[in-house]
């Protein structure tokens, strides 16, 4: 018999699948005798069940029904009972952190009787009046569907009847009249009145909760973070503590650190005098933190205390809400806390330092995705100019954008390839959309823990909040600045989420410390040096080694400064371009072997050169050049212009340019429908006479001669685009008659182990007969990728991978994340039967997805030697491969 509901007590942070996140946090609380108001959850397991069914499981009402029995026991009160009622929140909590995407509703057990009950108890009838027209707005609005905005609307009415600037002022009259106006509301949009029975909103509230897993926004950040859609959300069921009963009562956040910079201290907002959701809400204005501490000394005694035993606990940053009512202090979530990349590397060193955690778990505890964002530029605050505007630097990085005030308009406009700023009064899990599309959020109002800052942080978007010197109208598409300055839809500006500064125009850039470490080994900074220790630590328990993809010196040599370990992918198509274009022309056309050989023996040199430049840059460490891979084709004028030029000077009775017509003709006999899947690759070599001994005959004189100016080439010949071995035998004898030739002219022992690219299913497949003549292989994750799913890359990215990815048919495009189940085992695959035919096999991929963090955790599990990448990439594959090892 499954179980399905787990009360407080029974559960600990090991249990985050079946209790979700915040359910399993509350139980480790209740168990390290924190004070945490008592409740019970009901698992992730009863909603899958629920979602894949739409009826309520078996057995569950009765599971809860008899730990509401032992709340209520515990407290002495029942549910809505009339005189002195119990309430409940429902609250979601998934296993991954979710804030704010999914639904929660307070107060369940209040009516028409237990609200009178309450407001005496309480000996405050507005209080009362207050808890319940907020019942009624969120149980119509989450439980019953209706339009949030009516209830708003209803709101603005009846302030305007009162004439009562805010919601505050709102007698509690005036809220039973509210409370009347919603019911009504609900009465006429859904025909259903709202429920008096508290057993029965608690029971539509759970099963909401449930629900709220599928809803729009929640389904887009879930793609947005990667987070799966099949594991369902749990339930927390928790007796209400007040924090609006007056001014020894209120809400807050707090941080056991600073979330932006990893600095230990006491972090947080408080407000004084309210509930919970007004403070993420961002409804009034929080104070900080240290206000609690004149305000009520105890509770902040007790809160110090309490986040230092969480953040022992937990050793980490940990975030909290909590709830003051009437002096005494409760405890409603903790969660190891989000926060940014820099903090994450200076929080992983500290609390390396600290004793706390181990260096191994520091490297678990960062992240390649954290390092690419510390590896951004920022701006030059000296050459920016004067700010439009100060606010709380709330996510940081540097971004430059177009303003927009809207959602919608931030996603049109971002589609449509411009950069947008997304700036708002405030912003709601209703903007998600446009901060997902956005390079930045501004905001005017709210804190450090605003839905704009903790969504943007947990995003990686840039993000200054709080901005109050400015005045946003959504309405008329302006701000305006302190100095009067109007700044209409569509300026570009600059935000500055470092130091929480916006900039008009586009502001000037320069390298981070980040960057300037990974450039010369210079440590400017805390956390240049966080990375430098990280990126060490990695290098000492990692087994994958890391190579780049580069084709010019320049990039080889940043890749060796970035830490590359050799080049596993040197292209060598961009040396058939440029002034070398007619040359290649020339090879192409030539109808006579002579011809040929005279633009293949003038293309030789440059070739060579070249090389010796990489194999300069890289000396003493492994290149592995691919012959030339794609259709030849690219290297001629276009087809359709071509024609045109040729028909108009017909057309004018000319004779056109015999070269063009010569062109013309060759253009068209290589006139593919499917070039990518044509002639190119090792088709090339096997039928274009003269072209790989050349390109093996560049390599290999480029060897002869760093080898004599005293250096330590190490060439690697890699054949691109085989299918079956057939292909690689014949071209792998070319290539050793080439090398054999350069040795006995040049006396310089020339050696280059030949290997191949498997990315071609059938390369995959018969891997084991590919061995037999490959020394190495090297996967081509994108072109396997491609050929796999049949999908073109070049084609089709843009086109219905966005449907895709909105119907959930991969989470990620296969293009960027390595697809495990189909290509992941076609890497398997060839990796075993290719050992099994060559034990020790080198093997090594050089698709995009060697950069790729999640990939590179898969290829290490796959037993690849190394992976290899762009430059830039070099250290988060590092960091990877370091944490895919510990
Ligand atoms: P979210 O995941 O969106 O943060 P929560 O479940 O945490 O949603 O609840 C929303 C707000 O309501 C939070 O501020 C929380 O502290 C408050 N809250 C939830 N349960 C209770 C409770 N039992 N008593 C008082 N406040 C509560
Ligand atoms: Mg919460
Ligand atoms: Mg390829």
């Amino acid at each position: 018999m499954v179980r399905y509901v787990y009360d407080f007590t029974e559960g600990g942070r090991g249990m985050a699948d079946l209790l979700g996140g915040k359910g399993a946090n509350l139980a480790e609380m209740t168990r390290m005798g924190l004070p945490v108001p008592p409740g019970f959850v009901v698992t992730t397991e009863a909603c899958r069940a629920f979602l894949a069914t739409g009826a309520e499981p078996a057995g569950l009402s009765r599971e809860v029904s008899a730990h509401l029995s032992g709340l209520e026991a515990a407290s002495g009160r029942r549910l809505g009972q009339r005189d002195d009622p119990l309430l409940v929140s429902v609250r979601s909590g998934a296993r991954a952190s979710m804030p704010g995407m999914m639904d929660t509703v307070l107060d369940i057990g209040l009516n028409d009787e237990s609200v009178l009950g309450l407001a005496v108890v309480s000996g405050n009838d507005r209080f009362a009046w207050d808890s319940y027209r907020r019942l009624v707005q969120m149980f119509g609005s989450t439980v019953m569907g209706v339009e949030s905005s009516l209830f708003d609307e209803a709101m603005t009415v009846l302030r305007e009847a009162r004439d009562v600037p805010d919601d505050r002022r709102l007698d509690a009259d005036a809220l039973a009249d509210l409370v009347e106006m919603y019911k009504k509301l609900i009465r006429d949009a859904t025909g259903h009145d709202f429920p008096q029975s508290p057993a029965e909103q608690l029971r539509r509230a759970v099963l909401a909760v449930f629900r709220s897993w599928n809803c729009e926004r929640a389904g887009l950040y879930r793609r947005r973070e990667h987070i799966p859609d099949d594991l369902g959300t749990a339930v927390t069921v928790q007796r209400m503590v007040f924090g609006n009963l007056g001014p020894d009562s209120g809400s807050g956040v707090a941080f056991t650190r600073d979330p932006a910079t990893g600095r230990p201290g006491l972090y947080g907002d408080y407000l004084p005098d309210a509930q919970g959701e007004d403070v993420v809400a961002g409804v009034r204005d929080a104070v900080p933190l240290t206000e609690l501490e004149r305000l009520d000394p105890r509770s902040y005694g007790q809160l110090r205390e309490y986040l230092r035993t969480l953040e022992d606990h937990y050793r980490d940053l940990c975030d909290i809400e909590f709830t003051v009512e009437r002096g005494r202090l409760w405890m409603l979530q903790t969660r190891v806390g989000k926060r940014t990349a820099a903090a994450e590397f200076a929080i992983a060193a500290e609390l390396t330092d600290e004793g706390l955690i181990t260096q191994d778990e520091a490297l678990a505890r960062v992240s390649g995705d954290g390092l690419v964002r510390l590896m951004f530029p920022r701006f030059d605050t000296a050459a920016a100019g004067v700010p439009l505007a100060h606010g709380i630097p709330a996510s940081p990085g540097a971004a430059v954008g177009a303003v927009v005030f809207d959602s919608a308009t931030a996603v049109r406009r971002a589609a449509a390839g411009e950069k947008v700023v997304l700036v708002r009064h405030e912003t709601t899990p209703d903007d998600l959309p446009g901060m997902v599309a956005a390079q930045a959020v501004l905001t005017s109002h709210g804190g450090k823990t605003s839905h704009a800052a903790v969504v943007a942080r947990g995003m990686g978007r840039v993000c200054v909040c709080g901005a109050e010197e400015l005045t946003v109208r959504a309405g008329t598409r302006n701000f305006t600045t302190r100095d009067g300055t109007v700044v209409e839809e569509g300026t570009v500006i600059s935000v500055d989420g470092t130091a929480g500064a916006v900039y008009p125009g586009a502001a000037p850039l320069v390298d981070s410390p980040v960057m300037r470490y990974l450039e010369t080994g210079e440590r400017s900074g805390e956390v240049a040096d966080a990375v430098a220790r990280a990126l060490l630590q990695a290098d000492g328990v990692r087994r994958l080694e890391v190579r780049a993809n580069a084709d010019t010196p320049e990039d080889a040599a940043r890749a060796r400064r970035f830490g590359a370990q050799g080049i596993g992918l040197c292209r060598t198509e961009h040396m058939f371009l440029g002034e070398r274009r007619k040359l290649v022309e020339e090879m192409i056309l030539a109808c006579t072997a002579d011809r040929r050989d005279r633009a293949l023996d003038a293309l030789l040199p440059m070739q060579r050169e070249d090389f010796v430049g990489i194999l300069a840059a890289m000396d003493g460490l492994p290149v592995t050049i691919r012959l030339l891979d794609p259709p030849l084709h690219e290297f001629l004028p276009d087809r359709t212009e071509l024609a045109v030029r040729v028909a108009t000077v017909e057309a004018r009775g000319g004779l056109p340019d015999p070269h063009d017509v010569e062109l013309l003709e060759a253009v068209n006999r290589m006139h593919e429908e499917n070039p990518m899947l044509g002639l190119r690759g090792v088709r090339l070599g096997l039928v274009v006479p003269g072209l790989v001994a050349m390109q093996v005959r560049a390599v290999a004189e480029a060897v002869v001669e760093r080898t004599r100016a005293g250096g330590t080439p190490v060439a690697e010949i890699m054949v691109p685009l085989i299918g079956s071995v057939e292909e690689l035998r014949l071209e792998r004898g070319e290539v050793e008659r080439v090398l054999a030739e350069v040795r006995d002219e040049t006396g310089v022992p020339v050696n280059c182990p030949v290997g191949t690219m498997i990315e071609l299913p059938r390369a995959a497949l018969t891997a084991g007969r590919i061995a037999e003549q490959a020394d190495f292989f090297s996967f081509g994750t994108n072109d396997l990728t491609q050929t796999t799913w049949g999908f073109s890359r070049d084609d089709v990215e843009a086109e219905f991978f966005s449907a895709y990815l909105d119907k959930g048919v991969f989470p990620a495009s296969p293009f960027e994340r390595l697809d495990r189940e189909g290509v992941g085992r076609l890497v398997g695959l060839a990796v075993a039967e290719g050992r099994a035919t060559r034990p020790g096999l080198k093997i090594g991929v050089c698709g995009e997805h060697g950069g790729d963090p999640e990939s590179v955790h898969f290829f290490h599990a796959a037993g690849l030697d190394y992976v290899s990448c762009s430059p830039f990439r070099v250290p988060v594959a590092r960091l990877e491969a370091g944490r895919a090892a510990v």
